[in-house]
């Protein structure tokens, strides 16, 4: 009955309702970015230290709906993996992604990786491997241009063993990043034995690289560490001059943050590459 309804209603406080209804909004929206035209991508690109030259670029999703404007990845991700809605929107990015390295490398330009970021509930799914498998084959990028980042907790949470995941993943080709290094699950044993080509030192610990001397510290163990192990090392936001200057000294390899560029339009990011390889 009517009654009903209405008491059920009380026991939820107003923000709470709130927070319900934006949730049921933001899976619609979701649900049809794609067909809306409301998902894109931009790109940051990746800067190598000793060179100076864009070495790769990750691409990262974003969401314009006409209903709630702009989203952030970190609103709307969690909701995505959640409703299993990652699932969809990721292997459109993955797809259009793969179609924009192959044509930024039939024009000319040096040939480079592409990063997309994987979640555990797409990594979980069958399918998973033969759905990359497919993409490469359709858009004919070479794999090793496809880079897969990956959180260690992701990699913990794998339903396959991780070193059966990563030797898969190797056997296609595409590159694997360990991504968000040293938040949350950290196993060190796993670094000399599975097949990982690059480490993202995560943001929170270039934060305070020059303020504070354990995480100065952390950074620098960690690239050594890396570099013994043939890893590559990449920190990520990266804002600052004197961080910059830390980072060289530590002879990190490469830096990912808004001292070199912020996350460009895919136009935007062609202008530079063109520029970088003098094309
Ligand atoms: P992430 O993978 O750690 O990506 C790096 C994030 O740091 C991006 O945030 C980027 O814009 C931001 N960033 C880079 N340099 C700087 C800097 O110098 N300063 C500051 N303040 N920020 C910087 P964004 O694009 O908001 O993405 C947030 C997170 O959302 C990503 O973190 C990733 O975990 C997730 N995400 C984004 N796109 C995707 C996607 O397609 N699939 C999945 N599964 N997750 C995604
Ligand atoms: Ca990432
Ligand atoms: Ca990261
Ligand atoms: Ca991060």
């Amino acid at each position: 009955s009517k009654d009903t309804g209405k008491n059920k209603f009380t026991l939820f406080d107003s923000k709470m309702e709130e927070e319900l209804n934006r949730n049921t909004i933001i899976i619609e929206v979701l649900r049809n970015a794609i067909d809306n035209n409301e998902v894109y991508i931009q790109y940051q690109p990746l800067m190598e230290l000793n060179t100076n030259n864009v070495i790769g670029f990750e691409a990262l999703m974003r969401i314009n709906s006409e209903r709630l404007g702009f989203l952030t990845p970190g609103e709307f991700i969690p909701i995505a993996e959640e409703s299993g809605l990652i699932v969809e929107l990721s292997s459109w990015l993955i797809k259009e992604a793969c179609m924009f390295n192959k044509s930024l490398i039939d024009k000319g330009a040096t040939p480079r990786p592409v990063s997309v970021n994987i979640s555990s509930v797409q990594i979980n799914r069958p399918g998973f491997v033969a759905m990359l498998s497919d993409i490469l084959a359709e858009t004919q990028l070479p794999p090793q241009y496809l880079e897969l980042e990956i959180t260690e907790s992701t990699l913990v949470s794998s339903i396959m063993d991780a070193t059966m995941l990563l030797k898969t993943l190797q056997n296609i080709g595409v590159k694997v990043s360990l991504d968000d290094f040293g938040t949350g699950y950290s196993s060190l044993n796993y670094l000399t034995k599975l097949p990982i080509n690059t480490l993202k030192i995560d943001k929170s610990f270039i934060d305070n690289i020059c303020v504070n001397d354990k995480d100065s510290c952390i950074a620098e163990s960690i690239i050594q560490l890396a570099h013994s192990l043939d890893i590559r090392v990449v920190a990520e936001g990266v804002e600052h001059e004197n961080q910059l200057a830390l980072l060289r000294a530590q002879h990190c390899d490469i830096i990912q943050g808004y001292i070199f560029s912020k996350p460009l339009h895919p136009a935007e990011l062609v202008d530079i590459i063109e520029e970088d390889d003098l094309i």
